[in-house]
């Protein structure tokens, strides 16, 4: 591969900072140029931007696990349907909202709804749990990622008064996606689902995790440009970590830099996005969810989901979820955060139009 020089890859990094449409190319340059000093630049700039837009705020969501069954079987995914050792639970309306309550005293003003794709929670079900939370909690915004449904079962949801919806592209190249996935699901449909999401005036969002199998500068580049088309008001970004129970399980994990890195180039490319650092940061460098927010990250979403099914809903291995991770520990990530500069913000959150 020929050196990239520092010239052409400042060159690409402002076209990006000013708001260009990149090419393939120039996308190329930033992804293959990466290095420990274009990093720390990128990570910069990114940041500047961040704060001009949303200051020294952290938001935080309150992630509540409400299941684990899913009838999906990607091949990355700790809890897919063919995951015969994973104990399946499912939270009912009461414990969610139990859970909100618990979280709306601690400070949480946000709830992130998450689970596999079970067929148990039919759209009604959605609808009561939904209507429950935000008549409880008006000045709470609420968060679905709860997978692909029909055009009408979303219009519903948003109706009932979901504000947000988190649906992960995974990535936007054809074939890595037939990697990631058996041949019952497509990117097709994922993509026309979260176009319908953005229609219906959900806040979006989308997002890959980094280093998957199958992952290129290429697929890569398609990632960039797809987020740049659909302008995402969210990204989910994370590294991939393997499950032992999965067929992914001797693929090595994706790398935490890289991550970093891709963090600071999504900031640059959609400067309001909400933007978290991630679990799965956390989960690959104790430090990872501090260095996400120092590359642009602006958003962490602690766990609320009661202490008992933590340990069940596990994506992949090690997976965090006491200290700083866990809801009632928020003093400690805000003392995390207080040294690192930022401050954690008691509010929605909502993206800056
Ligand atoms: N069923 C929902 C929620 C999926 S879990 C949906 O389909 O959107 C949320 C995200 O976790 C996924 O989108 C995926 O990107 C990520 N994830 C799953 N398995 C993972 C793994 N082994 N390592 C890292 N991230 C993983």
């Amino acid at each position: 591969m020929k050196k990239i020089s520092d010239a052409l890859f400042l060159e690409c990094l402002q076209a990006l900072e000013a708001g260009e449409v990149l090419s393939a190319d120039q996308w190329r340059v930033l992804l293959d140029g990466q290095d420990l000093k274009r990093q720390a630049m990128a990570a910069d700039r990114a940041c500047r931007i961040r704060d001009q837009i949303y200051g020294k705020n952290v938001f935080i969501r309150g992630l509540i696990e409400f299941t684990n069954y899913c009838k999906n079987d990607c091949y990355y995914c700790g809890i897919r349907r063919s995951g015969g050792k994973v104990c399946r639970y499912r939270l009912d309306k009461e414990t969610i909202l139990a859970c909100c309550q618990a979280g709306y005293r601690l400070g949480f003003r946000t709830f992130v709804l998450q689970g596999g794709e079970d067929p148990y929670f039919t759209d009604d079900r959605m609808v009561s749990i939904i209507t429950g939370i935000k008549s409880r909690f008006q000045d709470c915004a609420l968060t679905l990622s709860i997978g692909e449904r029909d055009r009408e079962s979303y219009r519903r949801f948003r109706r009932a008064g979901a504000d947000r919806y988190l649906l992960r592209h995974e990535t936007a190249d054809d074939a890595h996606y037939r990697k990631l996935h058996p041949p019952e699901l497509s990117l097709s449909h994922r993509m026309a689902c979260l176009w319908e999401l953005k229609e219906l005036g959900f806040q979006t969002g989308a997002g890959f995790m980094v280093g998957s199998p199958g992952q290129t500068t290429d697929t890569l580049i398609k990632d960039m440009m797809f987020l740049g088309r659909l302008r995402p008001e969210m990204v989910g970004i994370g590294p991939f970590i393997p499950h032992h129970d999965t067929p992914f399980k001797d693929e090595p994990g994706g790398s935490v830099d890289r991550t970093l890195y891709l963090l600071s180039l999504v900031r640059l490319l959609l400067p309001r996005v909400l933007l978290p650092a991630t679990t799965a940061l956390g989960t690959s460098d104790p430090m990872g969810r501090e260095k996400g927010i120092l590359s642009g990250a602006n958003v962490v979403m602690p766990n609320l989901s009661p202490e008992n099914v933590r340990e069940k809903y596990l994506l992949y291995d090690n997976k965090i979820h006491t200290g700083k991770e866990a809801a009632e520990c928020l003093d400690e990530l805000k003392r995390s955060m207080a040294g690192i500069g930022y401050e954690v913000a008691v509010d929605r959150g909502d993206f800056q139009r």
